[in-house]
C-alpha cells in the first residue's frame, strides 16, 4: 500500500523523467569521451518544405539537450539537393524555429563545405576507397540486392586509381551529362547492410543551387555528406530519427577513413501524430494540389500553419516534452497535441462573447434606447487581466443552438416560459417568437429581471439551470470566422484502397467559414496573431488576413478535452 495514494496532498513531488539520450550524454561527459569538448549538438533541415511539428521535437531535443549542459546548437541546411530546394524554406525554417524559442549558435549550410567533401573524395579515390561507376542509376539498383540477397559487384568496380581521379574531375568539370557516371564508395558488395554495398557518394547534376549558384555540376549524396558536416562542426551527439540506424555503420565509415572527428550519433522515435500526415513531401503535394491554401494553411502540421491557427510555441514545446523520446516508433493522439494548446492558451487567452450564429433576443421590458455598460471578466485563471466593459441593451445576439422552440428532455437554455442567465448581463425568460414564411424561428422575445444585473442571483432565492453568451445587436461588430477539423478522416490517412493515395483520405468539413459572426466590440482591435477564448465556444486566434473593419478569426481548438479524460480513465 502506498502513502502517495491514500493521501496524495503528501506525495513528494515527481523527479523529471529522463530519457536515454540525457543518459548517453551523462556518460559521454564523465568517461570524458570528447575530452573537455562542450556538448555541441545540430538541428540538420533540408530545406526543402516547411517543417513540422515532427520536426518541433528533433529542434527541441537538440536544443534543450545541449542547453541543459551548457553546450550549443547549430542551425545547418543540409543542403545537397539542388533540384528540390529553395530560399525560400531556408527563410522559413529560420523563422520557424526562432519562433518556438530557440536561438542557434552557427548557422550553416552543408553546401559551405562542397569543396572540402570533394577535397575527401579525392583523398577516398587515392585510396583505393572510391570509383566512377558508369552504370545506370536502374543498374545499381538491379546490382545492389536485397535484404535477402548480397549485390553484385559493378563492372568498373576495379578501375585504376589514376583514372578513377580523371574521371571524377571530368564529372566535376561538367564533361558529362546528368546520369552517366557516379562517385561510389568501394565498401563492400556483400555486407548484410545495403547502406555499405558501395552507395552513391556523387551524381552529376546540371542543376543550379540556391546558394552555390552554377559552381557545381556533380553533388554529394546526403549520406555522404551528413556525417561529414556533423564532423567538421565537431557535433558532439548528432540526435536524428529511428530511420537513419542502418546509415550509422556508412556514416562511421567515411570518418574512419577520413580519420575525422568522430561525432556520436543517436536515434530516437519520429513523431508522428493521429488523422496527420507529417512528411514534407506529402505535405507539398497538399499544397501542390491545392488542397490546402498553403503550407501555412491553419489545418496543416507545419509550425507556420499551426501558428497561423494560434497554437503557442509554450503549447509545443509542452507537447513536445510530455511526448518524451523512445527507441521505437508510436504514434501519439492528435487529442493530447490539442489538450496542451488548451491548456496553455486557458492561462493566458483573454476571454471575450462571440455569437457565432446569430439569432435576435428582443427584451421587451428593457428600455428602449438604453445601454449599459457591464464589467466582464478577462481571465477567471488570471487576475491582472482585469475586467472591459460590455454593451448591454434591448435587442441581442444570441447563439441559434441556445434557443429551443420545443426543448428537448434535458435541455435547460432558452425556451418559452424558461428563464436563463445572461452572462454578466441579466436573467431573461423567454415569452414568445417571431417567425418567418417558413417557420423558422426569427427573434425570440423575452422579458428581463432587473434584480439580476451582471448576472446575479435575485434575492427572492430562485434558480437557473444554464448560462448563455450573448452580444448587443447594434454594438457588435461583425466578422468571418473559420472552423477549422481534422484534415484526414482516417487516425492513419495513408491507410487507402488499392489505386488510391492518402488525399482519398481528405475530410472534406475540414473547414467551414462562417461570414457573418457577432463579436463584442474590443474585439474590433483585434491583431493578426491575437488569442482569445471566445466564451463557450473554443479558442480563437486573429488570421493573418484579418484587418481593421474585415475581420477573420481562426478557430484553434475547440474546449472539450477528449485527451483529458482518456488520462483519467487510465488512471
Ligand atoms: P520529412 O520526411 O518530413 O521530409 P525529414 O526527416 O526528411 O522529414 P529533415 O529536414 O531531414 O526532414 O529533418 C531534419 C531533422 O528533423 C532530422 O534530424 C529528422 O530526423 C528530424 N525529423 C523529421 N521528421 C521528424 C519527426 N516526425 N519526428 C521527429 N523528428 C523528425
Ligand atoms: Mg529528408
Amino acid at each position: 500500500m502506498s502513502e502517495a495514494k491514500d493521501n496524495p496532498g503528501s506525495a513528494p513531488p515527481e523527479p523529471k523523467p529522463s530519457n536515454f539520450i540525457r543518459d548517453i550524454i551523462v556518460e559521454d561527459l564523465k568517461a570524458k569521451k570528447f575530452g573537455d569538448a562542450v556538448v555541441q549538438t545540430r538541428f540538420p533541415p533540408e530545406p526543402n518544405g516547411y517543417l513540422h511539428i515532427g520536426h518541433a521535437k528533433a529542434i527541441c531535443l537538440d536544443f534543450q539537450l545541449a542547453d541543459e549542459f551548457a553546450g550549443r546548437t547549430n542551425l545547418r541546411f543540409d543542403d545537397t539537393n539542388p533540384e528540390k530546394e529553395e530560399q525560400e524554406y531556408v527563410d522559413s525554417i529560420q523563422e520557424d524555429v526562432r519562433w518556438l524559442g530557440f536561438e542557434w549558435e552557427n548557422l550553416f549550410y552543408a553546401s559551405d563545405y562542397f569543396a572540402q567533401l570533394y577535397e575527401w573524395a579525392v583523398k577516398l579515390i587515392q585510396a583505393g576507397k572510391a570509383y566512377v561507376d558508369d552504370l545506370t542509376a536502374d543498374q545499381i539498383r538491379e546490382h545492389r540486392g536485397s535484404f535477402t540477397a548480397g549485390g553484385t559487384e559493378s563492372p568498373y568496380r576495379n578501375r585504376s586509381v589514376e583514372e578513377n581521379l580523371d574521371l571524377f574531375e571530368r564529372m566535376r568539370k561538367g564533361e558529362f551529362p546528368n546520369g552517366a557516371k557516379v562517385l561510389r564508395a568501394k565498401i563492400d558488395m556483400a555486407s548484410p547492410n545495403i547502406n555499405l554495398r558501395d552507395p552513391v557518394m556523387y551524381r552529376i547534376l546540371h542543376a543550379e543551387h540556391h546558394r552555390t549558384g552554377n559552381q557545381w555540376c556533380i553533388y554529394p549524396m546526403y549520406d555522404y555528406a551528413h556525417g561529414q558536416s556533423d564532423s567538421l562542426e565537431k557535433v558532439t551527439h548528432s540526435m536524428c530519427t529511428l530511420e537513419f540506424a542502418d546509415h550509422q555503420p556508412l556514416y562511421r565509415w567515411y570518418i574512419e577513413q577520413l580519420g575525422i572527428f568522430p561525432s556520436q550519433q543517436i536515434e530516437f522515435d519520429r513523431l508522428n501524430l493521429t488523422y496527420t500526415l507529417l512528411s514534407k513531401r506529402k505535405l507539398l503535394q497538399l499544397v501542390n494540389e491545392k488542397h490546402v491554401s498553403g503550407w501555412n494553411d491553419p489545418r496543416m502540421p507545419t509550425i507556420s500553419g499551426i501558428r497561423r491557427r494560434g497554437y503557442t510555441p509554450e503549447a509545443i514545446r509542452n507537447f513536445v516534452a510530455a511526448v518524451g523520446v523512445s527507441r521505437t516508433n508510436g504514434t501519439t493522439d492528435l487529442a493530447m497535441l490539442e489538450h496542451f494548446v488548451r491548456e496553455d492558451l486557458n492561462k493566458h487567452a483573454l476571454r471575450r462573447m462571440a455569437v457565432l450564429r446569430p439569432l435576435k433576443l428582443v427584451i421587451d421590458n428593457y428600455p428602449d434606447g438604453q445601454v449599459e455598460e457591464m464589467e466582464a471578466v478577462n481571465n477567471p485563471e488570471d487576475a491582472a487581466a482585469g475586467a472591459r466593459h460590455v454593451p448591454f441593451s434591448k435587442t441581442l445576439y444570441i447563439e441559434h443552438d441556445d434557443f429551443k422552440e420545443e426543448p428537448p428532455k434535458g435541455y435547460f437554455r432558452l425556451s418559452p416560459g424558461k428563464e436563463v442567465r445572461l452572462r454578466y448581463g441579466y436573467w431573461v425568460k423567454a415569452t414568445g417568437v417571431e417567425k418567418d414564411s417558413a417557420g423558422n424561428v426569427t427573434a425570440v422575445h423575452a422579458t428581463y429581471d432587473p434584480a439580476t444585473r451582471g448576472g446575479n442571483n435575485p434575492p427572492d432565492g430562485r434558480k437557473v439551470k444554464a448560462t448563455i453568451h450573448w452580444v448587443s445587436a447594434e454594438h457588435a461588430v461583425t466578422a468571418e470566422v473559420r472552423l477549422y477539423d481534422k484534415l484526414f478522416t482516417k487516425p492513419d490517412p495513408n491507410q487507402v484502397e488499392e489505386g488510391k493515395d492518402f488525399t482519398s483520405n481528405l475530410n472534406p468539413q475540414s473547414l467551414e467559414v462562417i461570414a457573418d459572426a457577432k463579436l463584442e466590440p474590443v474585439l474590433a482591435s483585434a491583431r493578426p496573431g491575437d488569442r482569445f477564448q471566445f466564451e463557450r465556444l473554443g479558442y480563437f486566434c486573429a488570421d493573418l488576413d484579418s484587418q481593421p473593419g474585415k475581420l477573420v478569426f481562426n478557430r484553434t481548438v475547440q474546449l472539450k478535452d477528449t485527451w483529458a479524460k482518456v488520462e483519467k480513465k487510465n488512471q
